[in-house]
């Protein structure tokens, strides 16, 4: 079999569709979909594992990542005790190096699909949505699902993990020490639904989900993956050991939630401060952030952390969150 992320990109499809290789068994599904599991256990008390890249296509390093993971395991280089779907997400922009074509896939999930004309990323998430229902369904055991990106902005932590919105506001203890020994800084708590992938395997899946964002990619081949070592170390001990038992020591995993968005209101609309500032920079009490014709956005809070500033987005839509930091057990 070919190389797992060549032949995606290849658009090459194996001559069989599953088979096996030394003590694994291997499950072609789509391009750029397999399922991976070992042979001779009970496979459903096993965690279920997703680890997904790609899904916006110019996000290259973790997809890289993921392909040298996939390789170790099914050379025997890498012991595997979970079942593990890798998914790698927008094919077609993968290819052409960029973020996405038409729309951009991780705004399509949980029927939000729906609200666009059909096209190759409207199929995309339909297809992976099925996809990802159909692996989680006959777990017993864990669900897992990390859904791996890159930023474009600077960041003063450089690694950091977006929850999807839950309900009843818990989390797991156990995933978060995992984010923590990844080298993961900060996480993020998204207070609403929304379109993304760990949304909906979250929301209609029940994995314990989160979107990862990774610092900055470059192309194809450019990538210096060694500033990647503390993720891909987590993921290697996660799919051949599974989840730490014990929390680590010596690391604080900081615990943002949303104070305020910065909607964009009208073609007014001005930010504040200057293009390069990075995410999590702090403001200040008081501080203007941006202005919107009569409306004034001011830090509200004694202080809030900027992420994903943007004053380019069409009006209506969201220009930048601002955040507050909360305590980490507050949400076990
Ligand atoms: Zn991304």
């Amino acid at each position: 079999m070919d190389n797992f992320l060549t032949s995606t990109l290849k658009q090459h499809a194996p001559l069989i569709s599953s088979g096996t290789i030394g003590a694994i068994n291997w499950h072609w599904l789509d391009h750029g979909v397999m399922v991976i599991e070992p042979i001779g256990v009970e496979v459903s008390h096993l965690d279920h594992v997703l680890l997904s890249a790609g899904i916006h296509g110019n996000e290259t390093a973790p997809i890289e990542l993921l392909d040298q993971l996939m390789d170790d395991l099914l050379n025997g280089r890498l012991p595997l005790n979970v079942k593990l779907m890798l998914m790698l997400g927008n094919l077609e922009a993968m290819r052409n190096g960029e973020r996405y074509n038409d729309i951009d896939l991780n705004r399509l999930f949980s029927q939000h699909h729906q609200n666009y004309p059909i096209c190759a990323e409207t199929l995309r998430a339909q297809q992976l949505e099925a996809l990802t229902a159909q692996f989680f369904e006959s777990a017993a055991g864990r669900k897992l699902h990390f859904d791996l990106h890159t930023a474009i902005r600077e960041s003063h932590h450089v690694r950091f993990a977006l929850l999807p919105y839950k309900e009843n506001e818990k989390y797991s203890r156990q995933m978060c020490d995992w984010l923590s020994s990844a080298e993961v800084e900060a996480i993020v708590l998204n207070q609403a639904p929304s379109a993304t992938f760990s949304y909906y395997s979250s929301e209609h899946c029940g994995a314990d989900s989160c979107t990862l964002e990774l610092g900055k990619a470059k192309p194809f081949g450019q990538n210096d993956l060694s500033q990647f070592a503390g993720i891909n170390n987590g993921l290697r001990q996660l799919v051949s050991q599974g989840l730490p038992q014990s929390p680590p020591t010596n690391v604080t995993l900081k615990v943002y939630q949303v104070s305020q968005q910065l909607t964009k209101l009208s073609e007014n609309f001005e930010m504040h401060f200057s293009d390069e500032v990075k995410n999590f920079t702090a403001f200040e009490q008081g501080e203007v952030l941006a202005i919107d014709g009569d409306i004034t956005y001011r830090v509200e809070q004694p202080r809030e952390w900027v992420l994903f500033p943007n004053p380019n987005v069409r009006p209506g839509l969201r220009a930048g969150l601002m955040l507050v930091e909360t305590e980490q057990d507050a949400i076990f």
